[in-house]
């Protein structure tokens, strides 16, 4: 057998010493409403130290009646608000919120399908979205304009997201239209010189620029087909914010890696020693972005994980670094991997390089395989992790008093705009 750590503990019995040992951050322990009432932040977790935006949405206090309930009493107190509202309330839940909160969820899924899940329930007056902030964003694009999404914790952002804003997109449109021409009409070869990709973690307003300009959404499920209807219409792609999820799908449909520069918002023709000729020779400009729980997975991780099962199934999400990516035996979205282990032979040991609280459930709801995650110490996505059940008790109980809080609206010009993008990604359906 193995001496890997096996982070199969649940985190809400976890002490604090347990924590202090096992898990990237002793602030784990705290209860998220520690965080709301320091300003922005993005709490105890693998994107802690990453810089937030400043004018980042804080929760502020909620009352306290919710901050001193029990475990017990909060879940009897979901489940109740539900049943009253019946209907009217759609709960989603993505893979990586926390089990206290997944079990209350109408749908479990990534952002993809939790889009596509939101679209059904054209009939419910609330979408209550257990996940972060452009996921919330997404759903109110998408739904009808009478029904009001509702994010538990307005707290509950991005990091990866964070690192694309407008005003750093819209310079790096400008200076590419200085070197590759009018970027809004095709060249004598009938193609566009570039079109703007972004990935489904973005800001509305991201989604926004990119439906504007002919561009596209695309997520982890769908990444490469998203690309590969770009290149009929296009000589290259503007990426972002993702740069490994761009890199890791340029690279599986044959993409060099010099035709891959990076762009960092801000800078001349993107630093990293671009010039005009090397934009112009490019065919996936990836931005200078990337998601911290990802990050955090390396091949020595990998390793480990050969070394302690030799028959061991690596997958790795596709936010992973290349060189992780390339040791893996697999890369997939979230989705992918729910479905490689339900439909493997029992007894199969599994690697997993993604969010821990995913791998957690998984190695709970399949004891016929051996899976952990790669990653040895317990470090959850901190904004995620942020939806607890307190906030999700506090919105549904507020809705069921007739008042909406935490409600997530964007601006119509904008939804517009993003829906464009987001319907040719809802066109471009993954392959199986
Ligand atoms: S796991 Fe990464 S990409 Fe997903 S919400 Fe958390 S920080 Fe963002």
């Amino acid at each position: 057998m193995t001496d890997l750590p096996m982070p199969t503990i649940r985190r809400d019995v976890l002490t604090p010493d347990m924590l202090a040992a096992s898990s990237c951050s002793t602030g784990l322990v705290a209860a998220p409403w520690t965080i709301d009432q320091q300003g922005p932040a993005y709490g105890p977790g693998a994107s802690e130290s990453d810089q937030i935006p400043v004018n980042a949405p804080v929760q502020g206090s909620i009352p306290e009646e919710y901050r001193k309930a029990s475990d017990e009493e909060l879940h009897e107190r979901i489940a109740r608000a539900k049943a009253t509202l019946g209907d009217r309330v759609v709960v989603l839940g993505h893979f990586y919120q926390r089990d206290e909160i997944v079990q209350h969820a109408d749908f479990l899924g990534d952002s993809f399908q939790l889009a596509r899940a939101a679209l059904t329930k054209q009939d419910a007056e609330y979408i209550v979205f257990c996940g972060v902030h452009f996921m919330a964003e997404t759903a109110d694009i998408l739904s009808k304009p009478e029904q009001a999404v509702v994010l538990p914790n307005l707290a509950a952002g991005c990091s990866m997201a964070d690192m694309a804003d407008v005003a750093g997109v819209e310079d790096c449109w400008e200076q590419l239209g200085s070197v590759l021409g009018d970027l809004s009409t095709p060249d004598e070869t009938g193609k566009m010189p570039v079109i703007p990709i972004t990935y489904m973690n973005s800001s509305a307003a991201l989604k926004a620029f990119v439906g504007r300009h002919g561009g596209v959404v695309c997520t982890s499920s769908n990444a490469e087909v998203v690309l590969e209807k770009a290149f009929q219409k296009a000589h290259r792609v503007l990426f972002f914010p993702d740069q490994h999820l761009g890199r890791n799908t340029g690279r599986a449909m044959g993409i060099p890696l010099e035709k891959m520069p990076m762009w960092k918002p801000n800078q001349p023709l993107g630093g990293y020693g671009n010039t005009a000729d090397s934009l112009r020779d490019s065919k996936v400009i990836l931005w200078h972005g990337f998601c911290s729980v990802h990050e955090r997975f390396t091949v020595e991780q990998v390793e480990a994980a050969r070394a302690a099962f030799p028959n061991v199934r690596v997958i790795a999400h596709p936010e992973c670094p290349m060189e992780v990516i390339d040791a893996a035996d697999e890369a997939g979205s979230t989705d992918y991997i729910q479905r490689a282990v339900k439909s493997a032979e029992p007894g199969t040991v599994f690697a997993i390089g993604t969010e821990i609280t995913m791998v957690n459930r998984l190695a709970q709801q399949h004891p016929e395989h051996t899976i952990f995650c790669l990653d040895p110490v317990v470090c959850p996505c901190s904004t995620m992790y942020r939806i607890h059940p307190a906030y999700l008790a506090w919105v549904l109980e507020e809705l069921v008093a007739g008042r909406i809080v935490n409600q997530i609206s964007v601006p119509e010009d904008q939804a517009r705009d993003a829906k464009l993008a987001l319907d040719r990604m809802l066109e471009a359906a993954p392959r199986k």
